[in-house]
């Protein structure tokens, strides 16, 4: 029974992101061996984080309330979606400080290999915000991969029906990057899209 019980949190804990099974025991004996300084708060946050954290109802972002703070924050520009595929994503463009306009996540691509479509998509969504009209650029920042291509083709596609202008993210050589250390595809890419010194 005991056993059981390590094997099935283990399991669960497993299928988190990053993790394996092994790592993912080691996790639930440590947590049933340190029980007042990491199970205990952990337990009571898991708890909260089921309570108050939810998707933001206008662009998907997880949040405490109905409505992010992306969304609430009235200093960003409402003329500008940025799409995302994940929020793990709008978080990694957030540090890059540079953008000031408004979200919207997909929650995840099309692809194959997770089996999602279009209805798994947060699209209907964001075909709603674009139809108010205050919207005059989206710009697709999903992955540089083939399902997060398929899915900015699909997407910018299915905008045409809308006035707005639909750009992506540059593909090329990442900043700090040695060509010798690239793949072809970056650096094919990058020759592509090159602009003017
Ligand atoms: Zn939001």
């Amino acid at each position: 029974m005991q056993k059981n019980l390590i094997e099935n949190l283990s399991k669960i804990i497993s299928k988190l992101p990053g993790m394996g099974p092994r790592i993912a025991k080691r996790i639930v004996l440590h947590l049933a061996g340190n029980k007042e300084k990491i199970l205990l708060p952990l337990i009571e946050n898991l708890r909260l984080l089921n309570e108050k954290i939810h998707n933001c109802e206008i662009c998907g972002n997880l949040d405490e309330g109905r409505v992010c703070a992306i969304c609430l924050n009235q200093k960003r520009d409402e003329s500008l979606i940025c799409v995302v595929e994940e929020v793990a994503d709008l978080w990694a463009v957030e540090r890059a400080e540079n953008y000031r306009g408004k979200y919207h996540v997909l929650g995840g691509n099309l692809s194959a290999i997770s089996g999602k479509t279009i209805e798994d998509l947060n699209l209907n969504s964001l075909y709603s915000r674009l139809r108010k009209g205050e919207v005059k650029e989206v710009i697709i920042a999903t992955s540089a991969t083939i399902d997060g291509q398929t899915t900015a083709h699909f997407i910018a596609e299915n905008l045409k029906d809308f006035d707005v202008r639909v750009t992506r993210l540059a593909y090329g050589i990442p900043v700090g990057s040695e060509l010798d250390y690239l793949d072809e595809g970056t650096i094919a890419i990058a020759f592509k899209t090159r602009s003017e010194f």
